[in-house]
């Protein structure tokens, strides 16, 4: 038996229906397989603002340090919308990110056979896409100083943010990439601007630096960040793991996520340093304008807990059979309304997390 503490955050709107489905899984590996899964349930966002007056307490930050990993649903809805924006529930979010140290956030974009038809794109240009965006977390931009609004007093304003990025921050989210396409398709591509910025400049030398001297063995290739934005578009299949700063991961992930054609599909994984707990949690926010009517679909973040088996878990095989069980699923024909086709059948929430485990059953 294996033993693990995972620690679940499910968050405001849609995130305690698609957290219930997600639990249904984990009672079913706990009596079905030879890991033990102890859930823990802690608040975050509004339903913590509500309940503690902050949107992450420190209580339930050192919860998560004791865990193996967290889940998290999402946060944020119409009812918090006018809280002081340090309050705000997405500020919750950010903190834990910050103070557990999640610096590498992985997205991947996978176009399920059944859902090809989903996509904007034309079938030939995503049909088997499996692509991974690894997207710095902590640094950059949105984090950088100076930042900030200021008057200059002849009526006019100037904000300021600034993009700063040292070679420790590149070089420990480069590795998580070229680590990451060696258990894939063994290459990487990091985009940046180093036609038009220093420190883009910095992180092409310091990726290259360390491919030289740890990665040779993984192609690399540079490509600048507005290219690959034109490339995702227009061969998808090119990339294998592509990794970028905060600010051009923040667009690039979302463009590769709409490849795939729904956000209810789409998991995510925020990694810190080895050994450290790490946070895994569906793309897609709270979806105030279905929540509590089970329309929501759980396979984001079913699947998010399925990268939570692989990387912080090592259950790489269990893993790979809840992704199997959820093509299955899909390609059964059994749809929330979301992923909903012509010929399939409009299930619920809760009739999906059962059929998911049906289909694991089998
Ligand atoms: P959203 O992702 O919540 O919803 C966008 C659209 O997608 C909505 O029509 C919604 O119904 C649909 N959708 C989302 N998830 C779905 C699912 N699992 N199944 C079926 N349909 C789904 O984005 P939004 O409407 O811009 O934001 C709503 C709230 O969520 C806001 O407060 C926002 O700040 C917050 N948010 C939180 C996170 C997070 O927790 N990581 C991410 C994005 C937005």
């Amino acid at each position: 038996m294996k033993d693990y503490i995972l620690q679940i955050l499910a968050g405001d709107g849609i995130g305690s229906e698609i957290m219930a489905e997600a639990k249904k899984l984990i009672a079913w590996l706990n009596s079905n397989t030879d890991i033990n899964i102890k859930t823990r349930d802690g608040l975050i966002g509004g339903a913590s603002i509500d309940a503690y007056g902050v949107p992450f307490s420190d209580e339930t930050l050192e919860e998560c340090r004791a865990a193996d990993a967290i889940l998290l649903g999402a946060v944020g809805g119409p009812k918090w919308a006018d809280v002081e924006y340090t309050l705000r529930p997405e500020a919750g979010l950010l903190k834990a990110r910050k103070e557990l140290e999640l610096f590498a956030n992985l997205r991947p974009a996978i176009v399920f056979d059944a859902l090809v038809d989903a996509s904007s794109l034309k079938p030939e240009i995503v049909k088997g896409l499996d692509i991974l965006i690894v997207r710095e977390l902590t640094g950059g931009v949105y984090f950088g100083e100076p930042r900030g609004i200021e008057d200059l007093g002849n009526g006019q304003r100037r904000g300021v943010n600034t993009q700063v990025y040292t070679t420790s921050e590149i070089e420990r989210v480069a590795r998580v990439a070229f680590d990451l396409a060696k258990k894939r398709g063994n290459k990487v591509t990091s985009c940046e601007k180093s036609n038009v910025m220093e420190s883009g400049l910095l992180w092409r030398e310091d990726v290259t630096a360390l491919h030289a001297k740890e990665f040779s063995d993984v192609e690399l290739e540079h490509m600048y960040a507005d290219n690959c934005a034109m490339q995702l578009l227009r061969n998808p299949s090119q990339f294998d793991v592509i990794v970028t700063d905060n600010l051009f991961g923040d667009i690039l992930s979302d463009e590769a996520a709409m490849l795939t054609g729904s956000l209810g599909m789409l998991p995510s994984a925020s990694l810190g340093i080895q050994g450290t707990t790490a946070l895994y949690e569906p793309v897609h926010g709270s979806a105030p304008d279905i929540a509590g009517q089970g329309k929501a679909n759980p396979l984001a973040t079913i699947l998010s807990f399925a990268m939570c088996l692989r990387y912080s878990f090592e259950q790489g095989d269990l893993a790979d059979r809840i992704e199997t069980a959820v093509q299955d699923v899909l390609n059964s024909g059994t749809r929330t309304p979301d992923i909903m086709a012509k010929g399939c059948t409009e299930i619920s929430t809760s009739a999906m997390g059962d059929a998911l485990i049906s289909a694991l059953e089998k």
